[in-house]
Order: C-alpha cells, then structure tokens, then sequence
C-alpha cells in the first residue's frame, strides 16, 4: 500500500498540568501535588496521531523562540513529523495550557494561544510546495481562519482534498464548506458550524459531514439516510485526545483510498486504543494496534 502524505496546519501547545487538592482562593497559595507537562495542541496531537499510523506527515505551524517550542518541534521530529514548516517566532511565547486540577477533577484551564495566532497567510504561502503534494490536508481552528482559509484556497487550487476538524466551532460560509472535501465536528460543535438541526446538516451535505458523539461513535449521511457506526468499547483511561486520534486515522485511511465507510470504522478503532491509555499523544496507537483491534 502507498503510504498516505498528509500535511497538518494547526497548533502546537505544551499543556502544563498541576495537582492540587483544592483550588487556591483569590490571594491565596497553596501547595500543589503534582506537576507535568504534556505535549499538545490539536494540529501537533494530529500530525503526531498519523505518524503513529504509519503516514508521512508534513505539520505546518508556529511556536515561540522558547524551551517549550524546542521541546515542541523534538518531541514531533521523534515521533517521526517533518518539521522544517514549522516557524519559531520571536516575539510570541509557543502556546501554552495551563491545567490546575483538583482533586475530585474539578479544574480550571487557561490556554494562550501565543504563536499559534501569530500564524499568517504568508507562513501557509512558504509551505505551498509540501501543501501541493499532500494527499491530504488536515485542519483545525485554533489559529487565525484567515490561514486556515489560505491553506484550503491553495489546497483546493491543486485538487488536494481537505479535512477540517473545526474546533473549536466557528460559523462557517458556505464558500468555506465548498473548499473542504469533509469536515469533522462533535455533535456540539456541528450546530455552530452550521447554525441548524444537526441531522439537516448530514442530509444537507451527505457524505462531507462526519459527526463524532463520544463513545457513540459517529453519524454521517449516504443515499439520503442518517447512517450510524457506534464507538469500540474500551475502558476509558482518559479521552483527551480521543477525537484528535479520529481525525488523524481519518485522514491516513482516506489518503491510503478507502471508502468513508471502512476509514469510520479504522478511525473508530484508533480513537477507542488512545482512550485507553493517559495523555493525548502518548495513547495514540500504531497501525498494527489498530489492525489487531479490527480483525
Ligand atoms: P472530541 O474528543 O473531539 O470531543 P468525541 O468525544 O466525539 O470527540 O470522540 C471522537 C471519537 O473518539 C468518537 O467518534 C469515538 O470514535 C472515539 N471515542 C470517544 N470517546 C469514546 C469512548 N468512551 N469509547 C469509545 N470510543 C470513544
């Protein structure tokens, strides 16, 4: 089988994770438990998901001049993603999560985007060569739309189909959804995307639309019915990540020729594996892992 050439366009972020037994009041410091950092970002989970599967992946996206930025684009050249498209800017931090977690699993999140939203069409333009090759260019919507536009606008240009993960949900123009070759919200995302009943949404655009809800599984339309193909049941460890994994398993079987169908059930199949193990990246399974599960 060729093996599938996907380039990714997102984010790159370090998720910085503190347990603490309960959350400090205004004012207040405490001793925390726990302290880790986890590599992340949707694009960056992304890319690193189809290498797993055996892709080879292009991740076009921006970090700061900082360690987390180096440690960033590392943890990416280990995991087998080319990355000389990716950009260190000197002016902005490298985008960052910072997770207090309490005890009970109350937490409080905030993420600043940093580098991330210094990404521009003209950082898409420098990339335009590996973008004309791809098999596939899969998107998300944590950096400026205008690049995410620029990079569907090239990518259309040269017949290279497009998947958009869009999370988190924007509204989209229907001039947007004309240049993307399918798109993968949740079911709570799907509504704002396209403002209507979810199911319209499927019969609206049937084969292009791939709703993912949870262990549920995942609904889209063909020949004018709601078709549905349930989650893999596993023990759940931890999900973050579960949806990246999808939409990265997505890509690589569509870029390898198969149906959508059969691409469902792969990335159904992958999604469920990295659920069963703690963080994002490091659950994400391999493509025998993921054979192994199907037969
Ligand atoms: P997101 O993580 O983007 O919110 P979902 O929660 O819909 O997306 O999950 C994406 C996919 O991950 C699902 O379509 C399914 O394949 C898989 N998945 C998520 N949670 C589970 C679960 N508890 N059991 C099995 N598969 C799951």
């Amino acid at each position: 089988m060729k093996k599938p050439n996907i380039v990714v366009v997102g984010s790159v972020n370090m998720d910085l994770v503190t347990g603490v037994k309960q959350l400090p009041q205004a004012g207040e410091t405490r001793m925390g438990d726990s302290f880790a950092t986890f590599h992340g970002g949707k694009g960056a989970n992304q890319a690193v998901a189809c290498a797993r599967l055996g892709a080879s992946v292009h991740m076009i996206g921006c970090v700061g001049q900082d360690a987390f930025g180096e440690a960033a684009v590392q943890n990416m050249e280990r995991q087998g993603v080319h990355t000389s498209h990716i950009s260190r800017l000197p002016k902005q931090s490298t985008g960052v999560a910072t997770i207090l977690l309490e005890e009970g699993g109350e937490n409080r999140i905030i993420v600043v985007p940093g580098a991330n939203h210094g990404m521009t069409p003209a950082h898409i333009q420098t990339a335009a060569g590996v973008i004309r090759q791809a098999d596939i260019v899969l998107m998300q919507l944590e950096i400026p739309l205008d690049s995410v536009r620029a990079a569907m606008d090239l990518a259309y240009q040269h017949g290279v189909s497009v998947i958009l993960n869009p999370a988190p949900a924007v509204s989209l123009s229907k001039e947007d959804l004309a240049r993307i070759s399918l798109l993968t919200p949740n079911q709570h995302e799907l509504p704002i995307v396209i403002p209507q009943a979810a199911e319209q949404s499927l019969l609206d655009y049937p084969g292009k639309i791939v709703m993912t809800k949870g262990k549920d599984g995942v609904s889209y339309a063909q020949d004018g019915i709601i078709q549905h193909q349930p989650g893999f049941t596993v023990e759940a460890v931890d999900t973050t990540g579960a949806g990246d994994t999808f939409n990265g398993a997505l890509a690589v079987m569509l870029a390898r020729g198969a149906a959508l169908p059969e691409a469902i059930m792969y990335a159904n199949a992958a999604a469920a594996l990295s659920i069963t193990k703690h963080g994002a990246q490091s659950g994400m399974p391999t493509d025998r892992e993921v054979q192994l599960l199907l037969h």
